[in-house]
């Protein structure tokens, strides 16, 4: 048992077998020992790649998409540029880099809101975004960002955030728990049945015994603000995340060292945790706060609409073989849906005040 273990244990001990968003929460961000609070988990010395990670081209392609969206909205001066977990910074600085080069009046209108929990990722943002030499504010909660029009976009936000699981055992939803065992090490349990796990699983076809529904109120929750904020300040969002485009069941939980799965219970704070998004709900927030929202679609076929061929041949004309081999593997890291590829595992899903001539949305939009 690493030290975070033995915390967690001791909160176990005294207030009995607590649910899996707390584990999360502690496992990840405790300010002591939490994983995103120590460890530099991105990239290919971290614990895993991000698309913005694998190739430039990722955050060109979403840069386009801003300025596009921008003009779409009536090319609103001021507005807020909001990336929600940025990670590393690479996601805004090629994003900044295009915008400097295609759209310089949408950049000119752009202030930049960097949402971001951990200091030490918001600090690696700072020095990544240091050489744009603009006004990039870094805020803690996306609350405290100023009102106004929006775009707001989000890599592999949502799916750091905590999830609950409710297990049908035959007869009855529970919650899925973290308790001791007898030797006192951490492990899953059974809690009692609940009104609330039922009533979460209830909307669905009836399960088979051991079946897993995934429900995470923190999502829900970050979701509504979002969706709450641009339907009164006016804007759009587009957000990529692994996960799922209908709501059923699935144990998606799990823990990510090293580029390797590892057990979610074994040593918190030094694994990420992660499980898949139920964009279906997502895209329910958003549709109840009145706004538009697009079809849930593969990243690959996003990134393929956006243009991700063509940049890429771009990118290439000017390379020597080798550095063209490495394109083209990006490439299909990016949109490609074999072992490890991220086209179809990844979903995107935008929305906006009113539908946007551009993917992730049906081509044919009324004006
Ligand atoms: N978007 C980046 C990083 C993804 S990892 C990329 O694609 O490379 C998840 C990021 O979300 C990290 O930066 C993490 O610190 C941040 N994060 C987690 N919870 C958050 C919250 N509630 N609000 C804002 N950022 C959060």
């Amino acid at each position: 048992m690493n030290p975070l273990a033995r915390q967690i244990a001791e909160i176990i001990r005294r207030d009995g077998p607590i649910g899996i968003d707390r584990y999360w929460n502690i496992a990840l961000y405790d300010r002591g020992a939490g994983y995103y609070t120590t460890k530099n988990p991105l990239g290919r010395a971290g614990d895993f790649v991000t698309a913005p990670e694998v190739s430039q081209m990722f955050g060109e392609l979403i840069g386009a998409w801003v300025a596009a969206t921008w003009a779409a909205i009536g090319r609103p001066r001021p507005f807020r540029l909001v990336e929600l977990g940025p990670g590393r910074g690479t996601l805004m600085a090629d994003m900044l880099r295009t915008l400097r080069g295609v759209a310089p009046d949408c950049l000119a209108a752009a202030s930049i809101r960097l949402v971001e929990t951990s200091e030490s990722l918001a600090a690696i943002q700072a020095v990544t975004l240091e050489r744009f030499d603009l006004p990039i504010r870094r805020c803690r909660r996306f609350e405290e960002i100023e009102p106004g029009p929006t775009i707001v976009v989000a890599n592999e936000l949502f799916d750091a955030l905590a999830i609950r699981q409710i297990v049908f055992d035959g007869e009855a939803f529970r919650e899925r728990l973290v308790g001791l065992s007898e030797r006192s090490a951490l492990e899953f349990v059974l809690g009692p049945q609940t009104p609330q796990a039922q009533a979460a699983a209830s909307r669905l076809s009836p399960p088979m015994a051991g079946a897993v529904l995934e429900i995470s109120p923190e999502r829900d929750r970050l979701a509504s603000r979002i969706a709450a904020r641009l339907a009164s300040e006016g804007g759009a969002g587009l957000f990529f995340d692994y996960g799922h485009a209908a709501t059923g069941y699935g144990d998606t939980l799990q823990a990510v060292k090293a580029h390797a799965f590892a057990d979610p219970l074994d040593r918190p704070g030094e694994a990420d945790l992660t499980s898949h998004v139920d964009f279906q709900r997502l895209g329910a927030h958003f549709a109840a706060a009145g706004l538009a929202v697009s079809p849930v679609k593969e990243q690959g076929d996003v990134l393929l609409a956006l243009g991700l061929l063509e940049r890429a041949g771009q990118l290439g004309a000017s390379e020597d073989t080798a550095a063209r081999q490495v394109i083209e593997q990006a490439v299909a890291r990016l949109a490609g849906n074999g072992q490890g590829q991220m086209g179809s595992l990844f979903k995107a899903l935008a929305v906006a005040t009113r539908p946007l001539p551009l993917p992730p949305f049906d081509a044919a939009v009324p004006d």
